[in-house]
């Protein structure tokens, strides 16, 4: 599943090549068009001749906002990709994949192809993000931002929550963009425990928290800014120190990792170095 590091890779790749640009057409595969949470034919009828003014992302979400000719009627296309969504970009010379959901074509013949292997992601076309997204206004704060809020103010906001800690950074609501693989990186990092409750906590605990947040999600985008070979449609995280790793040595103490859950969404973690 997409998280922060993933998307904000994206935004970082796709955006210049996107923004400012006129949408030319817009296509949607037939069997996927349940995943538009708005009328297919709409979709491709209202998407071209639109300017993509910028591409953002909030949360889990990628946001296409988009005008029509002279500054008028914003529009924003939001995609959030949910456990099997992937961005490609590519242009006629590579094939359309049978996951393939919508596909944009932007002026200078740049496509945009949203994919899904399980069909579970979110599409929206709105023209008003609040009123029309669910859950878009209870999002918390970026967690890539959690170092400008400061140590007290995310001390405050922490203890709002008694989650266990693994629930408490999925949660959307306390900080946006975190999801199961990235919050296993994060409590390894913090050495936590993930299913210890956030009252269990030490002035230490949370600001070691605190530092592995930011830190584990700039590095995963760095890491995957920096891999020529990256394909978003294949999520490589071989960059991982836990995360998909059960069974493997913790590369700190040498631990095996453990693994709860399922195989599909694991909970990993080190009983060797997270207390
Ligand atoms: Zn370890």
């Amino acid at each position: 599943m997409p998280e922060l590091p993933e998307l904000e890779a994206l935004r970082i790749r796709i955006g210049p090549p996107v923004e400012g640009k006129l949408i030319t057409a817009a296509t949607v595969n037939p069997k996927k068009g349940h995943l538009l949470r708005y009328p297919v034919d709409n979709f491709a009828l209202e998407l071209p001749a639109r300017r993509i003014t910028s591409l953002t992302r909030r949360g889990k979400h990628l946001v296409f906002a988009t005008e029509l000719g002279g500054g008028g009627q914003p529009r924003w296309l939001v995609v959030n990709p949910m456990l099997g969504g992937r961005f490609q970009i590519g242009g006629d010379d590579i094939p359309v994949p049978a996951t393939e959901v919508f596909t944009l074509r932007v002026e200078g013949k740049v496509e945009v192809r949203y994919l899904d292997f399980r069909d579970m992601g979110r599409i929206y076309w709105v023209s008003d993000l609040s009123r029309e997204v669910p859950a878009w206004d209870l999002q918390g704060p970026e967690a890539d931002a959690v170092a400008s809020m400061g140590l007290d103010v995310f001390r405050k906001r922490l203890r709002r929550f008694r989650d266990e800690l693994k629930d408490l950074l999925r949660n959307q609501e306390f900080l946006a963009g975190i999801g199961n693989a990235y919050s296993d990186e994060i409590l390894w990092e913090a050495r936590l425990l993930p299913l210890r409750r956030r009252a269990s906590l030490k002035p230490e605990d949370e600001e070691a928290l605190f530092r592995a947040i930011p830190l584990v999600l700039s590095r995963a985008i760095e890491a995957i800014l920096a891999n020529p070979k990256y394909e978003e449609s294949k999520q490589d995280r071989k960059f991982m120190a836990v995360h998909m790793k059960g069974g493997q040595t913790c590369p700190r103490c040498g631990h095996r990792i453990s693994q709860l859950g399922t195989n599909r969404e694991p909970l990993n973690f080190c009983r060797g170095c997270q207390f």
